[in-house]
């Protein structure tokens, strides 16, 4: 498993670009891994993991955290609003808060459960049409509105657009954090991480680079 060259070579930019060394995380994103895979890392020490669609996470990772009470899971991909009860249970993060729908649901079910995951607002920094987030004209209006609903937005996520250079993408996401006073941005990938660490990640989303190729589809790992 290539999960320590990962964290050298994370180790290795934060040198070269003067930060804190250790101070970005690492999320393993285990979605479509086969468990041994995941059960690796784990045992190897790594505790924080991200997962993209709900149905996956709760068919492998209640079991793994009764043997890994202290493991962090982070939930990366889009969140259906008659999915968001089941979420909270299982993640200790949300990176896709992308629209109000989704902020009154989490407010509502958040006073009901009197707790909360951590939330990342996710903005289409490519304004792509396809693609879950915000615009990034309408982010600090939806932080605002978000701030309202008492919601524990703690950053921001995005995922460029694959043809062009996400350096430039990762700069206006922190931009637009700065400018709103969060303090978190997961952004990075296994093609573009040490990128994402320049402009000013504070967490890595890092899947293939770490475990190898998907090689699982969804549909055998209900
Ligand atoms: C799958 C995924 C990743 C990891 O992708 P790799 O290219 O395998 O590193 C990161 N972020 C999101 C939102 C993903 O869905």
């Amino acid at each position: 498993m290539a999960l320590n060259d990962v964290l050298e070579r994370i180790q290795a930019e934060e040198a070269r670009i003067g930060r804190e060394v250790g101070s970005t995380r690492l999320i393993a994103v285990s979605k479509l891994q086969p468990l041994d895979r995941i059960k690796a890392a784990l045992d190897a020490g790594h505790r924080l993991f991200g997962e993209n669609r709900v149905q996956e996470a709760a068919g492998k990772w209640p079991a793994l955290r009764e043997r890994y009470p202290d493991l962090k899971l982070h939930l990366i991909g889009p969140l259906q609003t008659n999915k968001v009860r089941q979420a909270i249970k299982l993640f200790d993060a949300i990176e896709s808060l992308d629209r109000p729908k989704l902020a009154h649901t989490l407010a509502r079910l958040q006073g009901e459960f009197g707790t909360c995951p951590a939330l990342y607002v996710q903005v289409n920094t490519g304004e792509e049409p396809q693609k879950a987030g915000v615009m990034p004209m309408d982010a600090d209006g939806f932080i605002a509105e978000c701030r309202r609903l008492d919601l524990p937005v703690v950053g921001l996520m995005c995922i460029p657009p694959f043809d062009e250079e996400p350096s430039l993408h990762f700069a206006l996401l922190a931009k637009i954090a700065a400018r709103n006073g969060l303090s978190e941005l997961s952004m990075g990938m296994s093609g573009d991480f040490e990128r994402a660490i320049a402009q000013g990640a504070t967490s890595v989303r890092v899947g293939s680079a770490v475990f190898g190729g998907r090689v699982q589809s969804f549909s055998d790992n209900p």
